[in-house]
């Protein structure tokens, strides 16, 4: 029982299998493995090639309703949902992304799930885990840094210091570096020029190594990454400098992906975390389709809402891997639903069914958008101990009156034994026929796209762009850029790019500022709102709580 425990004194009570031993239940031998310490371990390139002509198992998808202070659990969801298909004596696999440092000093935490249903080991995944991350931030500051060494030594390329669009990154949440002057201090140093940080999960090399299917193809990618316009206002790329090879090569290890275990033992690929506001939300490709190969049924999670991380799932990820979801579960908590109604955090813990009932309509709006999608799905009611029978009963009730399949689920409090009404939900809706729809076709112009996803899955009523925004369009419609998929930065509170408006925002616009092409990984980011690629920390930020004694172990990670 979880109840006045924290995530981290579970986890430090949970007992570890050898990673090996997991390795085993899914067919890795020990051959196949890079260890990591005892406990994590990397998948070889041999096996992952061995591995292709295996048939995959069902691919599960967890989404959720849009985020508030009160926190959804997609995270746990997910876990819990692997270890209750385990207990079922599915041959399961979950596959997550790996935390970014910068919410876990900063304020959402970390992501490796809680209570009951964590991936293990917490402290580390949470902290340098593999170093996939490490080896991300430094690639791409070596493509900063030969970059303006390209310049400073001759600028062959004819690279417009004022046109640069690669930033340097660091995983940190430092709103001090979103504007740096570099090159300062005479000749010697360089040639000044305006720069700025984004935080590595904003990096496009972070969605180059998620979306990339194996080493060459990450070569290509990087390859094609935009950094600059010449005085002739045409793209430079990281081929251009003739450099794909080395960043590669920074990125060789960090593209395996990473082999741990869940409280329950069950295996999880935990690979590669762009965040889904700023860029597309999913774990790795490479995990994905790993975890499809070793197992019968993988669970997955895309971040934050399903007007984001989903979107960009099935839009993005989906389409370029050939990835055919068989089932969506959209995670809600009565909490969450609360303050969409209207409720504040403070007065969460008090029974408030009206509010509760104004707050459904973010859960429906949700719940259109995957049945657009053409995709089965169970909705996962995610308990909490505040949680009132009659709050309860009522959203039940709301779902069975509509049809809509739905599952209490105490996966926090009680591990995969509290997600077995919810896997067993799901098997059974994944058995209907269904066929997956994307929202647009490649083909559409990149308007059509950006207007199709407010349109289907904000509930805008269109979408407004800048004048810069337009004439970027053009831009990019010449240099051939049109048929690209669109990754929408934005808010991840609101259905709209205000983040005060919450529940559901009716006859709405989204502004589109900027355009940015992420020729790598293959897609165009249309920013909205004011949303941030390097973000700030909060007053008081999670790390004054943190601290480590004199035998190294950690306190105060959640
Ligand atoms: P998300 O993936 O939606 O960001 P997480 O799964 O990471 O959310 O959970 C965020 C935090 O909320 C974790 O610290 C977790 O322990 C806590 N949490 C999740 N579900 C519950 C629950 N049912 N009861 C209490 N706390 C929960």
């Amino acid at each position: 029982h979880s109840i006045g425990k924290t995530d981290i004194d579970i986890a430090q009570h949970a007992s570890l299998k050898p990673i090996k031993e997991i390795a085993e239940t899914v067919q890795l031998a020990e051959e196949d493995l890079e260890y990591y310490g005892k406990y994590k371990a990397k998948i070889t390139y041999e096996k992952i090639k061995q591995l292709k002509t295996k048939k995959d198992g069902k691919l599960f998808l967890v989404t959720s309703i849009n985020p508030t202070p009160a926190g959804e659990g997609k995270s746990t969801v997910t876990i819990g949902l692997g270890d209750a298909l385990k207990q079922l004596g599915h041959k399961t696999v979950i596959a997550l992304r790996e935390p970014s440092l910068g919410p876990v000093m900063g304020l959402k935490g970390g992501a490796t799930g809680g209570g009951y249903a964590q991936v293990l080991p917490m402290e580390e995944i949470n902290l340098h885990f593999t170093g996939d991350f490490h080896a991300i931030t430094a690639a791409n500051n070596a493509i900063s840094a030969l970059l303006d060494n390209h310049i400073h030594q001759g600028n062959r390329l004819q690279i417009d210091q004022r046109r640069i669009v690669w930033k340097r990154a660091v995983d940190l949440n430092d709103r001090a570096l979103r504007h740096v002057v570099v090159g300062l201090g005479g000749p010697g140093q360089g040639v000044p020029r305006e720069d700025g940080f984004d935080i590595t999960v904003a990096s496009e090399l972070m969605a180059v190594l998620c979306l990339a299917e194996d080493l060459e193809d990450l070569k290509r990618r990087i390859a094609n990454i935009v950094v600059a316009y010449n005085y002739e206002k045409k793209p430079v790329t990281v081929g251009d400098l003739g450099i794909e090879g080395a960043i590669a090569l920074l990125l060789k290890d960090a593209l395996k992906p990473n082999l741990v275990q869940t409280i329950e033992h069950t295996p999880a690929l935990v690979h590669g975390g762009p965040f889904a506001n700023i860029a597309h939300g999913c774990n790795s490709v490479m995990a994905t389709k790993t975890a499809l190969k070793l197992a019968d049924y993988v669970v997955t999670e895309a971040g934050f809402g399903a007007d984001l991380g989903a979107e960009k799932f099935l839009d993005i990820k989906a389409r370029a891997a050939g990835l055919k979801p068989d089932g969506v579960v959209i995670v809600a908590t009565i909490r969450a639903l609360k303050m969409h109604g209207g409720v504040r955090k403070e007065d969460l813990a008090a029974e408030n069914i009206a509010a509760l009932e104004a707050g459904l309509l973010n859960l429906q709006k949700h719940v259109e958008t995957i049945a657009s999608f053409g995709l089965p799905f169970v909705v996962a009611i995610n308990r909490f101990i505040s949680d009132s029978d009659a709050e309860i009963a009522v959203l039940e009730n709301w779902c069975s009156e509509r049809g809509i399949p739905v599952s209490l689920t105490e996966v926090w409090e009680k591990g995969g034994a509290g997600g077995i009404d919810l896997a067993a939900k799901l098997l059974e809706a994944a058995k209907q026929p269904h066929t997956f729809r994307p929202v647009y076709p490649l083909e559409s112009t990149i308007e059509e796209k950006i207007e199709a996803i407010v349109r289907q899955v904000y509930g805008g009523r269109g979408a407004e762009f800048s004048a810069k925004a337009q004439k970027q369009i053009r831009e990019f419609e010449q240099f051939g850029w049109g048929h690209l998929p669109v990754c929408i930065a934005k808010t991840q509170y609101s259905l709209s790019d205000d983040p005060h408006k919450t529940c559901r925002p009716y006859d709405f616009a989204i502004h589109v500022r900027e355009l940015v092409p992420k020729l790598g990984a293959g897609f165009i980011v249309a920013l909205t709102g004011d949303v941030l690629t390097m973000p700030g920390l909060p007053k008081e930020p999670a790390a004054y709580r943190m601290d480590v004694d004199a035998d190294g172990r950690a306190s105060g990670l959640f």
